[in-house]
């Protein structure tokens, strides 16, 4: 677990929290952990000897408006599990796009992964918030499977009107209809055919959600 850059003990000298980037809106954090020394921006390979098959990975998915975010602050602020919200890795992501147009940029959902993986390997028990369709949940599976460890996938899926409402009444970030229908139908599909996995949260607080579902999983 040594730092490529500078030889200093990753396990011992990291920072987590990349605040060069504007913060979001929903308050999640941009997580991007680097070298707290020499700023390395530390990759799977300097730190996966470390990921352990005891570590625990919570994912959740669900339409824009179905509280990933929400739940997954409150998961964090519950727990030492650290939040991984996937729309902050896209505005990172999209920034530094922006500053160099010329860069290849990398796929939102294999750099969120990439994080997820990191973070295992730094030693942190890790919740993702992010619309995680079939195939990208075998992405998930198919990386997490190469450390021996099994994600618990969770599907939350409001009412859609619940979830449009949200959605277009936030002061933060939207979705717009059209990606929130996209969304919810690709969702749904869950429904029938992993429905012991999914979450109608339509008609409870964000609390009754955190303590009649996932609090006995972390
Ligand atoms: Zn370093």
């Amino acid at each position: 677990m040594i730092c490529p850059g500078c030889s200093s003990n990753l396990l011992h000298n990291h920072m987590l929290i990349d605040d060069s980037v504007p913060p979001m809106k929903n308050r999640s954090e941009i997580i991007y952990p680097q070298c707290s020394v020499c700023g390395h921006a530390i990759q799977v390979p300097d730190i996966e000897e470390n990921i352990s098959v005891f570590r625990k990975v919570l994912l959740i998915s669900g339409t824009a408006g179905a509280g990933k975010s929400a739940l997954g602050q409150l998961i964090a602020s519950q727990s030492d599990y650290i939040f991984v919200d996937g729309d902050a890795i896209s505005k990172r992501v999209n920034y530094y796009a922006r500053l160099d147009p010329g860069a290849s940029v990398p796929d939102y959902q294999r750099e969120t992964i990439r994080t997820m993986l990191v973070l295992l390997g730094l030693g942190y028990d890790v919740v993702v918030g992010y619309v995680i369709n079939r195939e990208v949940w075998l992405w998930y599976r198919e990386e997490l499977a190469k450390y021996h460890l099994s994600p618990v996938f969770r599907v939350l899926v409001p009412d859609r009107s619940v979830c449009l409402q949200r959605d277009l009444n936030r002061e933060c970030w939207t979705a717009g209809a059209e990606y929130v229908d996209r969304w919810y139908d690709e969702q749904r599909e869950y429904l029938l055919t992993d429905p012991e996995i999914c979450i109608d949260s339509s008609r409870e607080t964000l609390a009754d959600t955190f303590a009649r579902h996932f609090m006995d999983l972390l």
